[in-house]
């Protein structure tokens, strides 16, 4: 088979912070996404991509766009481009066919992309051991390319997995806390997530990974940082900058109990019950503090009614804090992050459209192989 001739461009990192070994071979086509019907060949550093230009197109504004943009016209007999417009363009062929290069994506990444693309089997939202390496790549570069419908998809798993209300995440911390998610200790997932959307810039989904991530101590939030691959400075910053103002203002929860108990009770229990071991209370996350169980930890000689007001006050005092956490983490609050950024009808982020354009390199070529109206588009530099 023909080898390929793209100049290819080297990721630095994936999201699991391993380093891939740097190709000392040509990239080869990948065994499951060659089409022999396909149109274009993407190119990647390790795997190449005979997929079909329609089928993109239908399903990423990206790539739509892209073939809209006209073709510039090319010498057919060394199969370069007649003229450079002076905006970096080069021309390059594979077997005839124009190809592609997606400088700055992972092959494995772009396959997992495309395997979501061709294959109806390869993701679905409910299947929550898919992964995590597809889920990354899926999130990533379906934003990146604006493949709307899978981000739809995987960003509304996550919301799931990560949802929006206390009562919501307290019933995730009980059935399933402990659980794999995506093929790891839910805790790892959590600190991955937190960084591929944070590179993503899924906002309406950080104060909630950010909230996730923030029930541990700060050695072990390092060692899960570091477990990552790392995050980005200002990310980590505003974790542990969240994760101060949760702590404080769950000490201050706690610490109002006593007056809060008094506030609400019976003249007996005002003469009787008090509250007491409140030193051992020391979640970091809201889910420590559920009203019944607190109210049966502290209190004391409490009759039933006033325990279960207790109960409920705490319940009224977590969900206040809740309100307050996409603050804690920089962000608008709940309602105004789900009407910015609707989760069914996630609009497409392409303020970074210049980014997306400049990491192609878009090769093409007219040769007496492949009839002129398939010669394809160019695509400048922004
Ligand atoms: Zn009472």
């Amino acid at each position: 088979m023909q080898e390929g001739r793209c100049n290819l461009k080297l990721n630095v990192e994936d999201i699991d912070g391993e380093h891939e070994n740097a190709p000392t071979m040509a990239p080869k086509p990948h065994e499951s996404l060659w089409f022999p019907g396909g149109d274009i060949v993407l190119s990647t550093n390790t795997y190449l991509f005979k997929v079909h230009k329609d089928l993109l197109a239908l399903q990423s504004s990206v790539f739509r766009d892209m073939f809209q943009i006209p073709a510039i016209d090319v010498d057919a007999d060394n199969e370069q481009p007649v003229e450079d417009n002076g905006v970096g363009i080069t021309a390059d062929l594979y077997e005839g066919l124009p190809l592609v290069a997606l400088a700055g994506d992972e092959g494995k990444d772009v396959a997992h992309l495309l395997q979501a693309v061709y294959y109806r089997e390869y993701y679905y939202r409910d299947n929550d051991k898919t992964p995590i390496e597809t889920i990354i790549s899926l999130l990533l570069l379906s934003n990146k390319y604006d493949f709307r419908h899978i981000r739809n998809e995987v960003t509304q798993q996550l919301s799931r997995l990560y949802p929006k209300t206390l009562a919501a995440f307290d019933h995730v911390d009980e059935d399933g806390y402990s659980d794999d998610l995506f093929g790891m200790s839910r805790v790892y997932s959590d600190y991955r997530l937190l960084k591929a959307c944070h590179l993503a810039d899924i906002i309406f989904l950080l104060p909630r990974l950010f909230y996730a991530c923030s029930g541990f101590e700060v050695h072990w939030i390092y060692e899960e940082v570091d477990e990552a691959g790392g995050l980005d400075p200002s990310c980590l910053r505003t974790l542990l900058t969240g994760k101060s103002k949760l702590d404080l203002a769950l000490r201050a929860f706690i610490a109002s109990l006593p007056d809060e108990f008094r506030s609400i009770s019976c003249p007996t229990c005002k003469v009787g019950a008090y509250v007491s071991r409140l030193h051992q209370q020391e979640g970091s996350h809201l889910s420590a503090y559920k009203g019944h169980a607190l109210a049966q930890s502290v209190l004391n000689n409490g009759c039933q009614l006033c325990t279960t007001e207790f109960a409920n006050r705490i319940e009224d005092k977590r969900e206040e804090i809740w309100e307050q956490i996409p603050s804690y983490y920089g962000f608008p609050e709940w309602e105004e992050l789900l009407e910015r950024f609707d989760e069914t009808k996630i609009q497409s982020v392409l303020a970074f459209d210049c980014r997306v354009q400049s990491s192609f390199a878009w090769l093409t070529a007219r040769t007496p192989r492949m009839p002129a109206r398939e010669a394809d588009a160019v695509v400048g530099r922004c």
